[in-house]
C-alpha cells in the first residue's frame, strides 16, 4: 500500500525531533547529575541522551531520502504525492473520491450527469453501481456488455411527471471565448473537449434534464451570445 509522502515526512520529522529533545534533556540531566556524584547514573544518562540525539538526527537525514511519485487524481486533477506508484486503489487528498488503480495503472473516469438532480458524477471500468454524489439517487451506468442497469431506469420513470427535456447549442454566436469558458464550467470539460464540441453543431449539451434547468443554463448561454435549443425528451433518457 503507498503511503502518502507528506505522512512519512511528518512521521520522520515528529519522531527525529522528540528523539532529538528527549536526548538534550538526558544530556543535561546526565551533566548536572555528575556534578551532584552519581557517577553511574550520570554515565547512563549521557549515553542514553547521546543514542537519542543520534536517533533523532538519523530519522530527521531520512525525511530528504522519502520516495516521491507524483499521481494526479483522474477527477480533480489534484496532485496526490506517494511514496511509490500506486498499486491499490487510494483516496485523492484534494476530493476524497476514490482512484481505481487496476495492474498499477490509474483508470480511466467516465462522467455521467445524474438525471434527477443533474450533479456530474464520475465512474470507471471499476465501477459496479452508481449513487449520485449530491441527492443519493442510483444513477445507470454501462456496464462491461453494453447493458444498462435497468432498476434505476424504472426509478426514472415514476419522477417523471414533469418530462425531461434536451438542451443543444446550435450557434455559439461570436463571443467564442466566452461560451468556451461557460461551456466548460457547466459540463466539467476542458477547453479542447469544448473546442471539440463546436466543432460540429448543433451538439446535444444536456440530456434528461428538467424544463427549469434547461431554460436557466440557455438563459446563461444566450448571456454570451450563443444560441440553444430546448427539445421535450419524448421518454427518460437511456430509453
Ligand atoms: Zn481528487
Ligand atoms: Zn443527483
Amino acid at each position: 500500500m503507498p503511503e502518502r509522502s507528506s505522512d512519512l515526512i511528518e512521521n520522520h520529522s515528529a519522531v527525529g525531533m522528540s528523539a532529538l529533545i528527549g536526548g538534550i534533556v538526558a544530556l543535561c540531566l546526565g551533566l548536572f547529575v555528575f556534578r551532584e556524584m552519581y557517577k553511574e547514573l550520570a554515565y547512563l544518562l549521557i549515553i542514553l541522551g547521546i543514542g537519542a540525539v543520534g536517533y533523532g538526527a538519523y530519522r530527521l537525514t531520512q525525511i530528504r531520502k522519502v520516495p516521491v511519485a507524483k499521481v494526479n487524481c483522474p477527477y480533480c486533477r489534484a496532485t496526490n504525492v506517494l511514496t511509490e506508484a500506486p498499486k491499490h486503489d487510494f483516496t485523492c487528498t484534494s476530493c476524497h473520491r476514490l482512484v481505481h488503480v487496476m495492474n498499477g495503472r490509474i483508470l480511466e473516469v467516465f462522467q455521467v450527469r445524474c438525471g434527477f438532480c443533474n450533479h456530474l458524477n464520475f465512474y470507471t471500468s471499476k465501477s459496479v453501481g452508481l449513487i449520485c454524489e449530491d441527492c443519493d439517487r442510483e444513477i445507470p451506468i454501462s456496464t462491461a456488455d453494453g447493458q444498462m442497469a435497468s432498476k434505476a431506469f424504472s426509478t426514472f420513470s415514476r419522477h417523471d411527471d414533469e418530462g425531461f427535456y434536451e438542451l443543444a447549442l446550435t450557434s455559439a454566436g461570436n463571443k467564442e471565448e466566452e461560451v468556451i469558458a461557460t461551456l466548460q464550467k457547466m459540463l466539467a470539460l476542458n477547453r479542447n473537449q469544448v473546442k471539440q464540441m463546436l466543432e460540429e453543431l448543433p451538439v446535444v449539451l444536456l440530456t434528461g434534464i428538467p424544463k427549469k434547468k434547461a431554460e436557466l443554463l440557455s438563459a446563461q448561454l444566450a448571456m454570451h451570445g450563443a444560441v440553444a435549443q430546448i427539445n421535450p425528451l419524448a421518454s427518460p433518457p437511456g430509453t
